[in-house]
C-alpha cells in the first residue's frame, strides 16, 4: 500500500546531480535546496493537475505547497488555461500599456480595502521594494521597522533578521538586525530597526526610539513565514494607531495572505486598513505577477513620476490575464468558503490526531493557510523566538511521514500549508488519513 512504500525518487537524484554541473548549487532559488521528503535532494516535478503533482519517477502527491500558495486554483487550472491560451495567440507581451492591466487594477481596487491606486511588478520581493521606495519618497525618511522572523523577499532592503539563530538574535528586549546573507551592505542593515512581533511594549519602545526616522513599518499580518503565527487581538489595531500618530506608512505584506484568506486579504479579515499592501502569489494563480497598492496620498509621488518604479515585464498581458482569471474565481463566495472549510478539515484532523496521541502541537493559521508547530506545551506561537523552542526534528518526521503517504508540504517547518481551491473531498479524506497515520508513526 501507499502507506508502507517509500515513493521512489531515484530520477530526482539523477537530475539533481546533473543540475549541479550547470546551475549554481543545482537550484534556481536558495529555498529549493531543502528536500521535500526524507531524502537529501529536491524533488523534480514533471507535471501537475488540480491539487496533484507528479514527479519525474511517476510518484503522485497531493500538493499543499502549491507553488508556495501561488497556484491557488490548482495546477493547469482550466480557468487559467482558457485565459492564457487566448493571450498566447494574440501576443504575450508588448512592453506597452495594455487593457488587461487596467481591468485588473480596477478589480483589485474593488476587492482590497486599502487599494486606491495599484502598481504591478513581477515578484513579491520587487513589489515590497516598490512599496518601501514609495514610503521613503512620501515621508522623506529612510529607516524601516520590520519584525523578527517576518520574510519580505530576498532584496537587500529587508533581508534582515529573517531567521536569526538564538545567539545572533540578541537580547529579548533589544533584537539585533542580522543580515540574512553575506553581500548585504552594512549601510542597508543600519536602516532597519528590528522589533518582536505581537509585543505592544516592544513596539512602543522601538517607536519612541526611532519613530521620527521611520518611513515605514512593514509586517506580515498573518506571519506565513513563521508557521502562520496569528496577530494577538488588538495588535494590528495598535500598529495602525501608532503609525497614524507618528506619520509612518504602515505596509502589510500580503504576498501570502492576499486573495487567499478572502477577497480583501488579511486587512479585510481583521478590519485593519494599512497605507500600503503588497500582493503576489495567489494574485497570479501561478504566473509571475505582483502588486503594491494603497492610499492615493501615499502613492501620489509614484503617480506623479517623482518616485521611480519600473519593470520591463510589469503586468504583461500574459500575467495580467492569469491574474484576472484567478481573482474572478477568488472573489466568489463559494470559492472562499471552500478554501477555508477544506483547510479547517485538515487542521482539525491534525488537532485530533495530536490530542489522541497526546503530542503537544499547536495548529495555527486560518483554513486556507496553516501550520502544525510542536511547541513544548502545545501553545500557539506569538513571535519568531517561540519557534526556536519548538521541536523541529519532530516536525521534519511528521512531514516525511506525510510525504511517504503522498502528501507534499513545504520543506520548511517555519513556513505553512497552502490549500488549493481545486481540492476535492476524496483528496481531503486521503490527507486526513495520512495525518492520522503520520501521527501513529511519530
Ligand atoms: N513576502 C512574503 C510574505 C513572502 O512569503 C515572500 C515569498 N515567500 C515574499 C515577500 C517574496 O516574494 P518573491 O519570492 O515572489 O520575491
Amino acid at each position: 500500500t501507499r502507506a508502507t512504500t517509500l515513493p521512489r525518487t531515484r530520477q530526482s537524484r539523477v537530475w539533481f546531480e546533473r543540475a549541479q554541473a550547470s546551475l549554481a548549487g543545482g537550484i534556481s532559488s536558495s529555498s529549493r535546496a531543502t528536500s521535500a521528503g526524507p531524502h537529501p535532494y529536491p524533488l523534480y516535478i514533471e507535471s501537475g493537475s488540480g491539487s496533484r503533482i507528479r514527479d519525474v519517477d511517476g510518484n503522485e502527491y497531493i500538493d499543499y505547497l502549491i507553488s508556495y500558495g501561488s497556484a491557488v486554483l490548482g495546477h493547469a487550472s482550466p480557468h487559467l488555461t482558457e485565459a492564457l491560451t487566448g493571450v498566447l495567440r494574440t501576443g504575450t507581451m508588448f512592453g506597452t500599456c495594455n487593457t488587461l492591466e487596467v481591468e485588473l487594477a480596477e478589480l483589485i481596487r474593488d476587492m482590497v480595502p486599502c487599494a486606491e491606486l495599484v502598481r504591478f511588478a513581477n515578484s513579491g520581493s520587487e513589489a515590497v521594494q516598490g512599496a518601501v521606495r514609495a514610503a521613503r519618497g512620501h515621508t522623506g525618511r529612510s529607516k524601516i521597522l520590520k519584525f523578527e522572523g517576518h520574510y519580505h523577499g530576498w532584496t537587500d532592503t529587508l533581508a534582515v533578521s529573517n531567521r536569526p539563530t538564538a545567539v545572533e538574535a540578541g537580547p529579548d528586549t533589544a533584537p539585533v538586525p542580522v543580515p540574512h546573507s553575506p553581500g548585504i551592505p552594512a549601510g542597508v542593515v543600519d536602516d532597519v530597526v528590528v522589533c518582536q512581533w505581537n509585543d505592544p511594549t516592544a513596539l512602543r519602545t522601538a517607536l519612541d526610539a526611532h519613530g521620527r526616522e521611520l518611513a515605514a513599518v512593514v509586517c506580515e499580518p498573518i506571519v506565513a513565514n513563521n508557521a502562520c503565527t496569528m496577530p494577538q487581538p488588538g495588535y494590528l489595531d495598535l500598529l495602525r494607531k501608532e503609525c497614524t500618530a507618528r506619520g509612518i506608512v504602515l505596509v502589510f505584506d500580503e504576498v501570502c495572505t492576499g486573495f487567499r484568506t478572502g477577497p480583501g486579504g488579511a486587512q479585510g479579515m481583521f478590519g485593519v486598513v494599512p497605507d500600503l499592501a503588497v500582493f503576489s502569489k495567489a494574485l497570479g494563480g501561478g504566473l509571475p505577477i505582483a502588486a503594491f497598492a494603497g492610499r492615493r496620498e501615499v502613492l501620489e509621488s509614484v503617480a506623479e513620476g517623482r518616485v521611480r518604479h519600473g519593470g520591463t515585464y510589469n503586468a504583461s498581458p500574459l500575467c495580467a490575464a492569469a491574474a484576472l482569471a484567478t481573482l474572478r474565481r477568488l472573489n466568489r463566495p463559494e470559492v472562499v468558503t471552500h478554501l477555508r472549510e477544506s483547510g479547517e478539515r485538515v487542521m482539525e484532523a491534525i488537532r485530533r490526531a495530536a490530542h489522541d496521541r497526546r503530542v503537544p502541537c499547536a495548529v495555527q493559521g486560518v483554513g486556507a493557510m496553516f501550520q502544525a508547530v510542536f511547541t513544548p506545551d502545545g501553545a500557539p506561537t506569538r513571535r519568531y523566538r517561540d519557534l526556536l523552542g519548538a521541536d523541529q526534528a519532530r516536525h521534519d518526521t511528521f512531514r516525511h511521514e506525510l510525504f511517504r503517504r503522498g502528501i507534499h508540504t513545504n520543506a520548511y517547518g517555519l513556513a505553512c500549508w497552502f490549500v488549493p481551491a481545486s481540492i476535492t473531498g476524496a483528496e481531503l479524506d486521503s490527507t486526513c488519513e495520512a495525518v492520522e497515520a503520520a501521527f501513529a508513526a511519530l
